[in-house]
């Protein structure tokens, strides 16, 4: 049991505020009175905990650092110790320290819709849509806002007023609100359902495509559950050699994108961007924040013409990009045109799937040890991190992490609350009365910082 010590005496708030004023404390009268009622909170708890406090310069230096925009924000780091590695809730593919430059020396003035060469206008997303279609093969590409919008854009372009086909094993929901019929519906396309929840025929495509009201016939990827038993679906070449003969375009939502099919762990099935416009798709949407491992993005790649078509559609202009995502964006890209190896390397989320068991419990050893010479209940556990983001579900990434449990008597709860509240706050996955750490997720250089949080939200508890 701590013994608490005397509370300072506390001035009235309007001698405070004046003292703030007078310190040179530069804020509104309602932003300082915040800042000196939250570090007067904290002088109480600190004196219960029998922490001695007084209202000198240190306390003022609290209250100038709480007016300080930065440590009080809200959407602020985290470290993903979940082993999810494109977890949406933590914000999906953490950045390539390449994309994170790019964005940030793009966040100032910067070349975006004007051609250096001629010093003549230029078109804003020109450097990115020429690396899409170097990195899928396509002709062209065109990126916007999310997958989401990527998807709304195609069928809105294509098929506004008209027809637009989705066979019901395809009606995927992929998170609340967002259920593939009503996208459709959404972007002003009458929505022609064929087949049954477990089947669909080539002939049922055939059927649908004799209306000649159909201007487009959509696929979309089952990301995120998956179809057994009495089940069947035409190839999807064949259903894009059909298209290809009535003179539809065939657009195929992917979701998490893996470019070449690179041997990427735990994501083997999810169908590639060339793959898909290998086997017909004339156009592929995916996301810029799941297997690409980059910034936000929604991806469109096909042939000219087409991706001509969405880019001069009303709505590009609302699902526009920033500058400093096209930025981060284009540094991805970047590295993956490097090759499939060094993208591997390099795409800080391709390098955490592609860590092996192996990699990791090193680390788990060596975390797990140190923890407890700091008194803290831990050990080394084998973990089964994800994907993430609907991708691959099914799939366990082997690893290992370190398993922590709150001092004797006391509540997991309070542990992970200690954990989130952390700067930067931690992640983790509650199991079994403790808190599941897997290393998959974590960079190791942060290895030492990870671990001093655990220490710190032990003690806190
Ligand atoms: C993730 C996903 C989406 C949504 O993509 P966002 O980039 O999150 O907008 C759409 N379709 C499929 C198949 C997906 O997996």
């Amino acid at each position: 049991m701590t013994r608490e010590t005397s509370f300072p005496r506390i001035p009235p708030m309007n001698e405070l505020l004046d003292e703030a004023v007078a310190r040179g404390i530069e804020a509104g009268r309602e932003a300082q009175r915040a800042a000196v009622s939250a570090e007067l909170n904290q002088v109480r708890a600190d004196c219960r905990a029998g922490k001695a406090r007084e209202l000198d310069d240190g306390f003022w230096q609290a209250v100038a650092h709480r007016i300080k925009v930065l440590p009080t924000m809200r959407l602020r780091e985290a470290l993903n110790a979940t082993g999810v590695v494109l977890h949406t809730n933590l914000g999906r593919a953490p950045w390539a320290p390449e994309a994170i430059e790019a964005a940030q020396a793009a966040s100032q003035a910067a070349v975006l819709e004007v051609s250096p060469e001629s010093g003549r206008r230029g078109r804003r997303e020109r450097a990115v849509s020429d690396l899409l279609a170097e990195v899928t093969g396509a002709e062209s590409g065109l990126a916007v806002n999310n997958n989401a919008a990527a998807l709304t854009l195609a069928v809105a372009s294509l098929a506004r007023g008209r027809g637009c086909v989705l066979a019901r094993t395809e009606m995927v929901e992929i998170g609340g609100s967002y259920r593939m019929p009503e996208v459709v519906r959404s972007a002003g396309a009458r929505l022609i359902e064929i087949g049954t929840t477990n089947r669909v025929h080539l002939k049922d495509y055939a059927e649908a495509l004799d209306d000649p009201d159909v201007a487009c016939v959509l696929r979309v990827h089952r990301s995120n559950f998956e179809l057994h038993g009495f089940v069947g679906e035409p190839e999807p070449d064949e259903i894009a050699a059909l298209c290809r003969e009535r003179g539809v375009p065939l657009v195929f939502d992917l979701g998490s994108g893996v470019l070449q099919g690179a041997g990427l762990p735990g994501a083997e099935e999810e169908p590639s961007v060339s793959a898909a416009l290998k086997a017909g798709c004339d156009v592929v949407t995916f996301s810029g924040d799941k297997l690409l491992g980059g910034p936000q993005a929604g991806l469109i790649v096909g042939p000219k013409s087409l991706v001509e078509k969405l880019r001069s559609d009303m709505l590009t202009r609302s699902l526009r990009l920033d500058k400093t995502l096209l930025a981060g964006l284009e540094a991805t890209l970047s590295l993956h045109a490097l090759g499939e190896e060094a993208a591997l390397r390099r795409v800080p989320a391709l390098r955490q799937l592609a860590l092996r068991a192996e990699d990791l419990l090193p680390r788990a050893e060596v975390m797990a040890q140190q923890l407890q010479a700091a008194q803290v209940d831990a050990q080394v556990i084998e973990t089964a991190g994800r994907v993430g983001s609907g991708a691959a579900p099914v799939r366990d990434l082997i690893g290992w992490g370190v398993f922590v449990k709150p001092h004797a008597g006391l509540d997991v709860d309070a542990l992970t609350y200690a954990l989130r509240m952390g700067r930067p706050g931690v992640f983790g996955r509650v199991q079994d009365g403790g808190v599941l750490l897997d290393l998959r997720t974590i960079e190791p250089e942060r290895d030492a910082e990870l671990q001093a949080l655990v220490i710190a939200a032990a003690n806190a508890t």
